[in-house]
C-alpha cells in the first residue's frame, strides 16, 4: 500500500499508455460516483492525450450522471455483451477502477476479464485488493479512486492533461466518496488538490447542482416514503435500517441510482451507530446490501463475514442470496 508510484510501475505505466491502440477502462457493478468518476476522469485525460479509450461499466449508471462528459459513450455490458466482448479483445491494456476484486465487475463479465492476458492496472483505495493486474496502485488512505487518478496524473507528469471534462469526473467522484468532504478519509491533499482544479477553472457549483439537485419528483417520493414508513429504528441495538422491495421501488418508477444516500440518512440519527438498506435486486433471490456506521462500528467486517461483500469501515456493500425477509431476519439475528 502506497501513497507514491514506484519508479518501475510509472515506467511501466508510461511505455503501455504510450504504445496502446485502445484502452479499456473498468469500474464496478452498479457504478457510484466514484466508479463514474474515476473512469470519466480517467478517459478524459487519456483522450486528451491522443488515446482512444472504452470505458465498461457492467450496468446502468444514475442519471445524475450523464451531465459528466462521455457518459454518453459509455458501453455497458448487461446491455451489450457482444460488443464489450470484442472491445476486451481488442483493447492492449486495461484500466481496473475503484474494485479490489475482480468478481466486483459481475460475474458474466469477470468471466471474460480472467481469460484475458495482456497488461492492467488496478487502481483503488478498498481493503484487501486481489492480486489479479500487472500494476497495483493501491491505498486506502485516499477518499477515493478519483483522487488516485488525480494523484496518477500528477506522479505521471501528465498534468497538461487534466482538461474541464478530467476535473468534472474526478470532483464527482471525491464529493460523493466523501459525503460532500465530511468523512475522516477526508485530508488537507484534498482539498490542496480541490483548491488546483478550483484555480484552473473548476466550477464546483455546477458538480453539487447536477448531483444533488436534479432529483425527479418520483424520487423524492420514493424518499419520503422509504423515510415514513419503511425506516426501522432499533435504538437499543444503535442499528437503523430500510427495506424496498422491488414492486416498492417499481411503484415509484425506480431508476438506477435513487435509492443513492437513503442509508445516509438513516444513519443521520443521532445514537445510532450502525445504518442499513436492503433491496432486492431485479435478479431474483438476491438483495442488495448497504452498510454505514460510525466512529469504531466497522463495517467492512460485518460486510465481509456475513453479505459476501466488503468496503471500507465506515461505509461497506454486500450482496445476500435468498429473500428479503431473510435478509432482514439475518440482520436482526446478528444484532442481536
Ligand atoms: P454502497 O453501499 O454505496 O453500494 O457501497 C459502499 C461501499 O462498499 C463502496 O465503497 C463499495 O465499493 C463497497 N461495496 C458495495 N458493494 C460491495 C460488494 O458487493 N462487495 C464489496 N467487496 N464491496 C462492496
Ligand atoms: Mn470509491
Amino acid at each position: 500500500m502506497s501513497r507514491i508510484l514506484s519508479n518501475t510501475d510509472k515506467t511501466h505505466i508510461a511505455k503501455w499508455v504510450g504504445e496502446a491502440q485502445l484502452i479499456s477502462i473498468f469500474a464496478h457493478q452498479s457504478p457510484d460516483g466514484d466508479a463514474v468518476g474515476s473512469s470519466l476522469g480517467l478517459a478524459n485525460a487519456l483522450i486528451s492525450m491522443g488515446k482512444k479509450v472504452k470505458v465498461i461499466l457492467p450496468d446502468a449508471l444514475p442519471v445524475f450522471y450523464y451531465f459528466l462528459q462521455g457518459a454518453h459513450d459509455i458501453v455497458f455490458f448487461h446491455e451489450n455483451p457482444d460488443e464489450v466482448k470484442n472491445i476486451i479483445a481488442q483493447s492492449d491494456l486495461r484500466f481496473y477502477l475503484d474494485f479490489n476484486r475482480i468478481d466486483r465487475v459481475g460475474h458474466e463479465l469477470a468471466k471474460y476479464l480472467a481469460d484475458y492476458t495482456g497488461n492492467s492496472i488496478m487502481i483503488d483505495h478498498h481493503q484487501q485488493p486481489d492480486d489479479v493486474a500487472s500494476v497495483l496502485f493501491s491505498d486506502t488512505t485516499f477518499t477515493s479512486t478519483s483522487e488516485m487518478i488525480f494523484q496518477l496524473l500528477h506522479q505521471l507528469d501528465w498534468m497538461e492533461h487534466l482538461n474541464l471534462p478530467a476535473m468534472e469526473a474526478i470532483y464527482t467522484g471525491v464529493v460523493t466518496d466523501t459525503g460532500s468532504f465530511r468523512f475522516p478519509v477526508v485530508t488537507a491533499g484534498t482539498h490542496q488538490m480541490v483548491a488546483f482544479m478550483l484555480e484552473r477553472g473548476l466550477n464546483h457549483a455546477k458538480i453539487h447542482q447536477e448531483v444533488y439537485d436534479t432529483q425527479n419528483f418520483n424520487r423524492l417520493q420514493l424518499t419520503g416514503y422509504a423515510l415514513g414508513q419503511k425506516l426501522v429504528y432499533r435504538p437499543e441495538k444503535k442499528l437503523a435500517y430500510i427495506t424496498l422491495s422491488q414492486a416498492e421501488l417499481n411503484r415509484f418508477h425506480h431508476q438506477s441510482g435513487d435509492t443513492e444516500g437513503l442509508v445516509n440518512q438513516a444513519l443521520s440519527i443521532g445514537g445510532v451507530t450502525m445504518a442499513v438498506f436492503l433491496r432486492e435486486a431485479e435478479e431474483p433471490g438476491i438483495v442488495r446490501c448497504s452498510f454505514r456506521s460510525k466512529g469504531d462500528h466497522d463495517v467492512n467486517v460485518f460486510a465481509r463475514q456475513n453479505w459476501n461483500g466488503g468496503g471500507h469501515k465506515n461505509a461497506a456493500g454486500g450482496k445476500f442470496h435468498g429473500t428479503l425477509e431473510q435478509a432482514i431476519e439475518l440482520l436482526e439475528n446478528l444484532t442481536a
